[in-house]
């Protein structure tokens, strides 16, 4: 029996403190919450409509503890799209996107996320720089503020989402 919903799986992969959970929770509830308890990795089921086609999407928001704690292969092999997030107000955040990228090996569609572009006072990473990542990684980009915009970041989900459709009807 062919089900009529599409499912997507995403994992949010970043650094700590990157905003990788605002993200997930903005998502999901169209809400920031400054701070959040989850010290854990989280798994959330979410339907939504994208283009008028119901789409259940699963988000792995992974949680790291430390800049050498690399996500796992298994992420990966679960995962049918990528988030890679780094701030934009911190260096190691985006040094930490290449090594996690190479631990990774992923064959699915990527966004790279520069978040926390509200705090452009404490840049430390330039738009450009993320733009060159990106086109190293043939991957989307955006900058985005979770804590500001909540139109910004459902777009970068359908947006993901829709490569992820058009990626499984090539395969
Ligand atoms: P995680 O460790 O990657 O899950 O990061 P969190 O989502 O827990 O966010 C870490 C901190 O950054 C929290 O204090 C958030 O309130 C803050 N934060 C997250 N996103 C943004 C953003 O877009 N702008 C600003 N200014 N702060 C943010
Ligand atoms: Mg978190």
């Amino acid at each position: 029996k062919k089900s009529s919903l599409s499912e997507v799986k995403v994992a949010v992969v970043g650094a700590p403190s990157v905003g990788k959970s605002a993200l997930t929770v903005r998502f999901l509830t169209k809400r920031y919450i400054g701070e959040y308890d989850h010290q854990q990795e989280s798994k959330y089921k979410h339907e939504a409509l994208l283009d008028g086609e119901p789409i259940l999407f699963e988000i792995l928001d992974t949680c790291p503890k430390t800049l050498d704690e690399l996500p796992g292969s298994e992420v990966a092999q679960w995962a049918d799209g990528l988030f890679l997030v780094y701030s934009i107000t911190d260096r190691g955040s985006f040094n930490y996107i290449r090594r996690a990228k190479q631990n990774l090996h992923p064959e699915v569609p990527i966004t790279l996320v520069g978040n926390k572009a509200d705090m452009v006072h404490l840049r430390q990473v330039s738009q450009e720089e993320g733009e060159i990542l990106a086109k190293d990684f043939e991957c989307s980009f955006a900058e985005i503020a979770a804590a500001e915009q909540v139109n910004q970041v459902g777009e970068v989900f359908f947006d993901l989402c829709r490569e992820v459709l058009t990626h499984r009807r090539r395969a």
